[in-house]
């Protein structure tokens, strides 16, 4: 039967990453994908046509699809709407009636972006980690919450909460994905000095019970962030708590170089069979490069790529979606964002998509 995709490009550069990445929807398809897309609106550009950042009409398509793939959203020119209806409040309206509890984002090193890195070649050179952050609890949600007056003055008040299911379904996700990778899971929290860490740990030893041949080693979240900047390859798998997730992930990003090549997924829990997953790359929708055909869709590519692996079990294509970018890079091909010397050759957007699909 054929997949279903609903493609949401967003804002700004949204549009053009997604138009490239619809162009190797294309090309898979001539290759045995067998997907049906379909383009709607999310974001501002929702909200300029219906009032709504999300649509009851468009959530519903996005329950009945197998996979979305998303561009970014946001802008300036939605300022100053009100918080509810902001481009932003599309994303997490999705995020939260799709349950999307498990953030993967990988870290990976392309052998010709190796210089692009702050730290030395050795350090990162053929990096492949991923992070997989829990992404609907923890403390951005948690009650209570808020400021108030005390007679000592204001008082913030932000609580931390986890209950087991939310931390064993999580753990689930990082230990099914290492036995597709390389069999280790690093579970990050900070057991020493709070309650939702000790609890964290506990229920990630008891998970573990189902995944035998997965090697559990737990980590202090502080220890993790120094040694994500010391020796990034002993990692195979982190996983993590929202909080400590956002940060780490920002870490491990960076060790790649570039904004404009990170991809990342949101996964929901399984039902009947099916897992809703929501694709989409880390970066916005760069209102700076919007509209000049000057963004690197890379990282929506690679969204797609993950989309293959993880939700239509495709991961033949996925590995040709990863090489063909492989090899574009090792012909010193670049969009702006990556660009580095006149060795290189700088092209558009459009034509990055022309390159990749042409090599697929
Ligand atoms: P951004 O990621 O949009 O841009 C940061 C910088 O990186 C800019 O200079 C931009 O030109 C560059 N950049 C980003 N992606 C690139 C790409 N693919 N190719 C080349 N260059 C690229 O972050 P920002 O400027 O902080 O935010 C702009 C808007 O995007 C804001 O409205 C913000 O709320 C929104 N945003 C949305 C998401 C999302 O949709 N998931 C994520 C982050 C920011």
């Amino acid at each position: 039967m054929s997949s279903k995709i609903l493609v949401l490009p967003g804002d700004g550069i949204g549009v053009e990453v997604a138009d490239q990445t619809i162009r190797v929807i294309e090309k898979l398809n001539e290759q045995g994908l067998d997907a049906n897309y379909e383009k709607d609106l999310v974001g501002g550009a929702s909200y300029d046509v219906n009032g709504e950042p999300l649509t009851e009409a468009v959530l519903e398509k996005a329950k009945n699809s197998d996979a979305i793939l998303l561009g970014a959203v946001g802008g300036s020119k939605w300022d100053d709407v009100e918080r509810s209806k902001r481009p932003e409040a599309g994303l997490l309206g999705l995020r939260k009636e799709l349950e999307l509890f498990a953030n993967l984002r990988p870290a990976l090193v392309f052998d010709a972006l190796v210089d692009a890195s702050t730290l030395k070649n050795d350090v990162v050179n053929n990096l492949d980690i991923m992070i997989v952050r829990e992404l609907t609890g923890g403390v951005y949600f948690g009650q209570p919450r808020g400021i108030e007056d005390t007679s000592n003055g204001k008082k913030a008040i932000d609580t931390q909460v986890y209950h087991d299911y939310e931390i064993d379904r999580i753990a689930r996700v990082a230990f099914d994905l290492a036995s597709k990778r390389n069999n280790k899971v690093t579970s990050v929290e900070k057991a020493n000095v709070m309650e939702t860490g000790v609890l964290w740990r506990e229920v990630v030893k008891e998970t573990h019970k189902d995944f035998s041949d997965i090697t559990l080693e737990n980590m202090l979240a502080d220890n993790c962030a120094m040694q994500l900047v010391r020796n990034p390859k002993q990692f195979d798998v982190i996983v993590t708590d929202n909080l400590f997730g956002d940060l780490l992930s920002d870490c491990a990003a960076m060790l790649t170089g570039s904004l404009g090549m990170l991809p990342s997924a949101s996964l929901g829990a399984e039902k009947n069979g099916k897992r809703y997953g929501l694709f989409e790359p880390v970066h916005g929708s760069a209102p700076d490069i919007a509209g000049q055909d000057k963004a690197n869709p890379i990282a929506t590519i690679l969204s797609l790529s993950m989309m293959l692996k993880y939700n239509l079990n495709k991961p033949e294509l996925s590995n040709k979606v990863e090489n063909a970018v492989q090899q574009i890079l090792s012909e010193g091909f670049r969009t702006g964002d990556i660009y580095t010397d006149e060795n290189q050759t700088l092209v558009s957007c459009s034509k990055m998509g022309d390159l990749i699909i042409e090599r697929i």
